[in-house]
């Protein structure tokens, strides 16, 4: 029998229109299949970085000059060209993050739809604000800020970049993206044919570390930071951006408590909250990370959550069926073990649900099943952390004042939801939560709208993506005053 040897996938560095690459690869496995190399990537060095920015900054002197509608219709361009590529490549980030099939398609479709939505916000973003009095004509004007460092994590990151991508190119602005060494495949080889719609030069990536990314962070030629990953990296971000005082967007972790009210229909409650908690293995920055239930639900609401994940089943995101995949890396996986075995040491009962597809062992990949942990005290690791991945602690309270000082009592306030059956009330308790976002009976993916500002407060971020103020933060107001 002769084996052909099949060709791995290599992914240089995007600078000025060409694929370049130095001689420093590093394998990438799937993290469902330790044992297959998904592609061999670019490890970035400063110098790469000089280049990418160098280049997005020529590119920008005649970027920023380009109409808006023009603009806004090459992002157009681009979003059909990222929906093309979802079919073929949704497959390959699944390899590369553990994803589930769908959850890949998703980060596609959500990234062609902010792409559509900026398009559609920016010829009027541009139209200026005047007042014409006896003493003076003023005039507020929009004006690009430069080159943009766009750095993002792995777990979605498609719409991740779009986020950052689609304000800063709309106003004018070139990027150069560092995307993170653990899903940087799919998206660079989804930008590369975005690429082609623009003028050489105003979309680059370039991989690689944290040297990369602080290279790319202190670099005296990038204007603004759009930043999406851990509160700690956005440390060093911050730290970075101080000598040139940079713009700086941070989209960092949360907590993200779910309040469920004493009027709430538990098993209404459970058919959309599970999606909040487990899609993506719990890797979501605004997944449901702990859950707070009345005293005298919280028995029959913890039993109708072990009697529905129960069933659930764990595979690789490309077999069918499956709930959800392996998490995406070996921190997280020995994170998130460590986080199941320091709570079962607390005396806690840690409750192991559902079962690995057929034919997979466990050490085939980073396999974690989900696991929810009762009667939860508040000011406990569990309910403090951000566990990102499959462990989900449900705490009882004794009334509302509790449970809301509870969820504020977190130095996090990403996202949060609030399940009652009386919208009036849902709504008076969303008003009284520290946080982004509240949503009220949902908490998932399909809690996002466009139109809503997204964004942390506290130390979960900085600055909000999406919709108008989403641009505005890639622009800088120019004011003009003419004296009469
Ligand atoms: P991370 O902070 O480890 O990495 C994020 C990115 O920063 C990566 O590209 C990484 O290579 C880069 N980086 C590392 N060191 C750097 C440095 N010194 N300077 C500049 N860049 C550097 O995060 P992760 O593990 O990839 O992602 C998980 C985290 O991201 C979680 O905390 C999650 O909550 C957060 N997240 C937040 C949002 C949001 O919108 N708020 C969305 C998704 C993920």
């Amino acid at each position: 029998m002769t084996i052909t040897p099949t060709k791995t996938l290599q992914i240089g560095h995007l600078i000025n229109g060409e694929m370049t690459s130095g001689d420093n690869f590093r394998d990438h496995r799937d993290p469902g299949r330790l044992t297959e190399v998904v592609a061999r990537l670019a490890v970035g060095t400063p110098a790469d970085v000089d280049r990418a920015v160098e280049a997005a900054h020529q590119a920008y002197l005649s970027w920023r000059t380009v109409a808006p509608a023009e603009r806004a219709g090459k992002l157009l361009e681009a979003a059909e060209v990222l929906s093309g590529s979802a079919e073929e490549l949704a497959p390959l980030l699944v390899r590369e993050h553990g994803g589930v099939l769908w959850e890949a398609q998703t980060d596609f479709a959500l990234g062609a739809g902010v792409l559509q939505h900026t398009a559609s916000l920016t010829e009027q973003f541009f139209v200026p604000v005047e007042y014409d009095d006896e003493t003076s004509f003023i005039r507020i004007e929009k004006m690009a800020r430069g080159v943009v460092a766009a750095i993002v994590p792995w777990n979605m990151p498609i719409v991740l970049t779009m986020m950052k991508l689609a304000p800063a190119l709309a106003t004018g602005n070139t990027l150069v993206l560092k995307p993170s060494p653990f899903a940087s495949a799919a998206l660079t080889l989804a930008l590369q044919r975005m690429a082609e719609k623009f003028p050489a030069g105003v979309i680059n990536v370039v991989h690689g570390d944290g040297d990369v990314g602080q290279a790319l962070t202190s670099h005296r030629l990038v204007r603004k930071i759009g930043f999406t990953g851990g509160t700690e990296t956005a440390k060093h971000v911050v730290k970075a951006a101080a000598d040139t005082i940079k713009n700086v967007t941070l989209e960092l972790g949360g907590n993200d408590p779910a309040i469920v009210l004493d009027d709430a229909d538990i098993e209404a409650t459970l058919d959309r909250m599970l999606a909040g908690i487990f899609t993506r293995s719990g890797q979501i920055c605004f997944a449901v990370k702990r859950i707070y239930v009345p005293r005298e639900m919280h028995d029959r609401f913890v039993e109708a959550m072990i009697a529905r994940v129960q069933d659930y089943v764990v595979g690789h995101g490309l077999t069918e069926g499956v709930n959800f995949g392996p998490l995406a890396t070996q921190a997280q996986y020995e994170k998130v073990r460590g986080f199941i075995e320091s709570t079962r040491a607390t005396g806690a009962e840690v409750v192991e649900l559902g079962r690995l597809a057929e034919g997979l062992d466990a050490a085939d990949g980073y396999y974690v099943l989900p696991h929810i942990v009762a009667d939860v005290e508040h000011g406990s690791e569990i309910a403090g952390c951000e566990q990102f991945g499959t462990i989900i602690p449900v705490t009882a309270y004794d009334d509302e004042e509790q449970v809301i000082a509870w969820a504020n009592d977190s130095e996090y306030g990403l996202g949060s939801s609030v399940w009652t059956s009386d919208p009036e009330r849902g709504l008076a308790m969303a008003s009284r939560i520290e946080a982004g976002s509240t949503f009220i009976n949902t908490h998932s993916f399909e809690s996002l709208d466009l139109r809503m500002p997204f964004g942390g407060i506290k130390q979960s971020g900085l600055g909000r993506e999406f919709g108008e103020a989403g641009l505005a933060a890639y622009a800088e107001d120019h004011a003009i005053r003419l004296l009469k």
